[in-house]
């Protein structure tokens, strides 16, 4: 796999790896390889007429953020690209720049919470009404358009169940009833997933995840046509105020240099624990749409050129047992996030999907940069838990 089998790849297209890696000599900084920080607010005037180089204050500009959504942009095949504070702000900008009072949004159930609560609390009480329908299913989408939907709200895959939209139908759809289509690509980054090749308006990132790489800066992204970008960073970005600082854009474009590297190992080290994982007793179900078992593994070779490193498995056990076993890993922290170097795992909650009356327990898990085989040796401290010794030792009482 990868980016030369990309379903949505141009002819010649420079590939993530040397778009990351490559700077043209730059004149403007004595030819320095890394991007300086301007760690400006303020930029002066030459003369009162002569605003300089076309920068003033940095809520409406700095040269810094500016050089990493140009980079974006490029990685993620779009033309223009507005950078955030985070994730949240780059989600609740790109919304708020489509739609008005009396509109309609159309979301995926299974959506970031994060976005849900952002669409429940804010939108509602601007008189924009939300409806939430499955993703896996065209006609459940067709089925909620209104005359005033405005927008349909994509995230693929989802990051709970891991559930895919299939990006082209949505797209044809959306274009049927003259709808923007916005699309949370966080999970399989801008080097396995091209979704603007695909038709989307409106791609949004959470940079603090895999773009950053090391857990320690927030930053999120709105890339998309020029036109459509322009106004967001003029009204929503520039008045809402949540920028990006001019050091945490420099930390970012240093997550770039080895994002498609990273990326390439987090998704073969994920796909062998999730392979591994998919063996065990107990396991009823690993999310995880890098395996064949995936209900939707076919959509998604079809959709990406590789995977992330966050997925979740559905353990027949309760809450405690599960929270037991977590918190005796050695390797996996425990916490939220996910896209760094560390491995984390999080017990999420009963699953409400349990098809019958034993307890079924979500654990979600990001697999880091370790090596996967020291992940494995620690995650086998499942059959100490879970095995059948143990399933007979619970039977037994
Ligand atoms: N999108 C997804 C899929 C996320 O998981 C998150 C955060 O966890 C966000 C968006 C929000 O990003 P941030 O925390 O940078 O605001």
């Amino acid at each position: 796999m990868g980016s030369r089998n990309h379903p949505f790849s141009v002819e010649n297209e420079t590939l993530p790896y040397t778009l990351v890696a490559h700077d043209e000599h730059d004149e403007r900084h004595q030819g320095a390889v890394v991007f300086p920080i301007y760690q400006n607010s303020l930029f002066t005037y030459a003369a009162s007429d002569k605003p300089g180089h076309g920068f003033k204050y940095s809520r409406m500009g700095n040269p810094t953020v500016v050089e990493l959504e140009k980079r974006l942009a490029a990685l993620e095949h779009g033309e223009s690209a507005q950078c955030f504070a985070s994730g949240m702000a780059a989600i609740s900008s790109a919304i708020l720049s489509r739609v008005n009072a009396g509109d309609h949004v159309i979301c995926v159930s299974q959506v970031y919470f994060g976005t849900r609560e952002f669409m429940d609390y804010f939108l509602s009480r601007y008189q924009v009404e939300v409806t939430y329908v499955d993703g896996t299913s065209i006609d459940r989408i067709r089925e909620a358009v209104r005359d005033n939907t405005k927008v349909l709200y994509l995230e693929s895959p989802t990051s709970y169940y891991f559930q895919l939209q299939n990006l082209q139908a949505c797209v044809s759809l959306a274009k049927e009833f003259g709808i923007d289509t916005i699309m949370d690509n966080t999970w399989a980054s801008p080097c396995h997933q091209h979704v603007l090749d695909a038709g989307i308006d409106l791609v949004v990132h959470s940079l603090t995840k895999y773009v950053s790489g090391h857990s320690d800066v927030l930053g999120g992204a709105v890339i998309g046509k020029a036109s459509w970008i322009e106004r967001l960073s003029r009204i929503d970005h520039q008045l809402l105020g949540g920028i990006m600082t001019p050091h945490t854009a420099s930390l970012m474009m240093r997550g770039l240099r080895t994002l498609p590297l990273r990326m390439e190992r987090l998704g073969e080290s994920t796909t062998k624990i999730a392979r591994y994982l998919n063996g065990l007793p107990r396991i009823r179900r690993v999310n995880f749409p890098g395996l064949p078992e995936h209900p939707q593994h076919e959509l998604a070779k079809q959709q990406m050129t590789g995977w992330g490193s966050l997925f979740s498995i559905e353990l027949e056990a309760d809450m405690a047992q599960a929270k037991q076993w977590v918190d005796q890993l050695k390797l996996f922290r425990i916490g939220l996030s996910f896209g760094g170097y560390e491995s984390l795992a999080l017990v999420v909650g009963a699953t409400p999907e349990s098809e019958d009356t034993r307890p079924v327990t979500l654990i979600r898990l990001n697999i880091g940069l370790e090596a996967p085989c020291d992940l494995i040796r620690d995650l086998s401290s499942f059959y100490a838990f879970f095995g059948e010794s143990a399933q007979e030792q619970v039977q037994a009482q």
